[in-house]
């Protein structure tokens, strides 16, 4: 067992603070990882304020963490200590079931162990990445191409596995014309994985404050959903539109965007339930789909895919004391793009 320094709140409005926790030692197919940088998703504020109430305090939030290997048990076979490693959403599934088995571990039948407000095979709590060190079995860990910085790495671990797995499996490539709506922590990353893909894509998003950057990482299209002309203008003409805002928004409406055969993918949950009319979808043959996160092979591909093609977040590195106002600031969308904290910061004696 090792101590070491993270950060938890104790409640929904209390603020983050210095907390030692322990972290098993190696068992023989587990890794012990140096935490390098921890990324802050916005799901992370969910779970603080206890949105999904099953969080159970003192909490240590993170599930996108990217750090280098110190130690290995006696069965490990895929890692050494010295590479650079990173852990996503999830630190075990059951192994067993049909998804897991392809591979599709965040459909495991009997669910996926979170890497933070889990309950491991054991019982015991997991604590997630804002924190030193993390302990995981190795069939749970991913590689870090050299390529790759580590702080522009680590929020990959969760955004970019998302839009990696939806764009494989929507078959993402040259000729498809995908739009990206809310260019947010996930969405940038969105942009860039269908751009190295091949195709064509558009960004649409509240204001066009963002709109430099949407060019930059590879947008052929910038729009304002404002925009009253967008709705006749685009209308049937994408093959996929990947939605990661949080919010209802009118789906009839974009439906009308789809071209035939087209799929309208919901990432982000928002709180009432999604209505459309099914002549939005009958017409042209459209689809609504949800899916979330992505299997480990998947991540695994992500990786080495954003390796190749220089595919990176854009982050904000920040101290430990910062996190609090680093929520605000996610609420508020004002960040460009991730937040990741320095694990260095987080011993603060
Ligand atoms: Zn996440
Ligand atoms: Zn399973």
């Amino acid at each position: 067992m090792t101590h070491v320094h993270a950060r938890a709140t104790d409640g929904p409005e209390a603020r983050f603070r210095d907390i030692v926790i322990e972290r098993r030692d190696p068992r023989p197919k587990d890794v012990l990882i140096a935490v390098e940088f921890s990324g802050i998703c916005h799901s992370d504020l969910h779970h603080v304020a206890n949105d999904y109430n099953k969080t159970v305090y003192p909490f240590v939030p993170g599930h996108e963490v990217a750090g280098v290997v110190t130690a290995v048990g006696s069965e490990v076979s895929k890692y050494k200590v010295g590479d650079r490693v990173g852990v996503g959403c999830m630190v075990d599934s059951c192994r067993e079931c049909e998804a897991c088995k392809a591979g599709w571990h965040q459909f495991c039948f009997k669910g996926y162990t979170n890497t933070q407000n889990g309950i491991d095979k054991d019982g015991n709590r997991v604590d997630g990445g804002y924190a030193e060190s993390i302990v995981v079995d190795e069939d749970y860990v991913v590689r870090i191409p050299d390529s790759l910085p580590m702080a522009e790495a680590a929020p990959l671990m969760c955004a970019g596995a998302t839009m990696w797995s939806v764009m494989t499996h929507w078959n993402v490539g040259p000729g498809k014309r995908v739009c990206v709506l809310g260019f947010g922590g996930v969405g940038h990353i969105g942009v860039q994985i269908a751009h190295k893909l091949g195709a064509r894509v558009t960004v649409l998003d509240l204001s066009l404050d963002k709109q430099e950057d949407g060019f930059r990482l590879g947008a052929d299209e910038y729009r304002s959903t404002l925009d009253p002309e967008l709705f006749t203008e685009l209308a049937k003409s994408f093959d996929l539109i990947v939605c990661t805002v949080p919010v209802n928004i009118d789906y009839d409406a974009y439906a009308g965007l789809l071209a035939y055969n087209g799929t309208l993918v919901l990432l982000a949950i928002p709180s009432k339930p999604l209505t459309m009319n099914v002549g939005s979808l009958i017409v042209n043959r459209r689809s609504v789909a949800g899916t979330l996160i992505a299997g480990i092979p998947e991540t695994q591909a992500m990786l080495d895919f954003c390796g190749e093609h220089d595919v990176k977040a854009q982050v904000e590195i920040i101290d430990a004391d910062y996190i609090d106002e680093a929520y605000d600031r996610v609420m508020k969308g004002d960040v460009k793009f991730r937040f990741v904290i320095d694990a260095s910061t987080f011993d603060k004696s």
